[in-house]
């Protein structure tokens, strides 16, 4: 599944979130979005899981044009975790990961057999079995974003959209979504704050800043000390680490 974004252009009011932006994912590919906070990501990644339409600008999912798809076309490509996990009614945490089936079905139709186990396993990875029954809004802010991470996985999505998904996680979770993501080869879209993390999954990385993107590439190619300065104005000492050459950043305090 191949995404491809053009000439994105966003607005809130008269103030412009996002200029003019433009990026691709290709198959398989795992691509983080960088950049300070404010600098415009939530709003890019909204236009592509449709929670905003963007005032300009082409997306396409394959060549076609999501914005011309059903919703459920699309959400049956596309899965997204937000930032933010509250949801407004009482669900149980199983309810609200079975949610991610409805792509697949009409207004009628029970739930399966295979959409049950696939809400098992997802619940079993994600570490939640034993919360299945509770109810969501009785998680803490970590479970409650595991929950909406197998919401997605349940979804079977070829295209995967994660802002800031990890944000609440602990390593190992962190590490196992990722891992999991790799695994099933998606195209993964992902706004990311943690720079080893990117440095260690991404494929590819695109740094925002003020609504545009301003540069992109691999992680050695954006993850060096003057490009962490000039977007996010730290200092940093990047090496490449052993033994597979890996981009291994750490932050200096600000008086170095
Ligand atoms: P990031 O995800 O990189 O932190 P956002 O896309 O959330 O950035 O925000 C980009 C800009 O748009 C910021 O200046 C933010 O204040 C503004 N913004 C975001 N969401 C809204 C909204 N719902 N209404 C008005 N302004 C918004
Ligand atoms: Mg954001």
């Amino acid at each position: 599944m191949r995404l491809e974004l053009k000439g994105i252009c966003c607005s809130y009011g008269d103030q412009e979130a996002v200029k003019d932006a433009g990026l691709e994912v290709g198959d398989g590919e795992f691509v983080g979005l960088i950049g300070p906070n404010g600098s415009g990501k939530s709003t890019l990644l909204k236009t592509v899981y449709r929670a905003l339409k963007p005032d300009r600008g082409s997306l396409r999912l394959d060549g076609k044009d999501i914005l011309s798809m059903s919703y459920r076309a699309s959400a049956s490509k596309i899965a997204a975790v937000g930032q933010e996990n509250e949801l407004p009614f009482e669900f149980t945490v199983r309810e609200v990961v079975l949610m991610g089936r409805s792509p697949y079905k009409r207004i009628f139709d029970t739930d399966t057999k295979e959409d049950q186990e696939l809400v098992d396993k997802a619940l079993s990875f994600l570490g939640l079995s034993e919360k299945a029954e509770v109810s969501f809004l009785e998680l803490s802010g970590g479970e409650k974003q595991r929950a909406i991470i197998a919401r997605a996985l349940v979804q079977q999505p070829e295209l995967m959209v994660l802002d800031e998904a990890a944000n609440h996680l602990d390593i190992s979770y962190q590490i196992r979504l990722f891992e999991l993501l790799k695994e099933r080869k998606l195209s993964v879209l992902a706004a990311m704050h943690d720079l080893n993390m990117a440095a260690m999954y991404c494929d590819r990385i695109y740094v925002m800043k003020d609504g545009r993107i301003r540069a992109s590439g691999t992680p050695k190619e954006v993850l060096t000390e003057d490009m962490i300065h000039e977007i996010y104005g730290v200092r940093s000492r990047v090496r490449l680490g052993e033994p597979d050459g890996r981009v291994d950043i750490s932050f200096l305090s600000g008086k170095n």
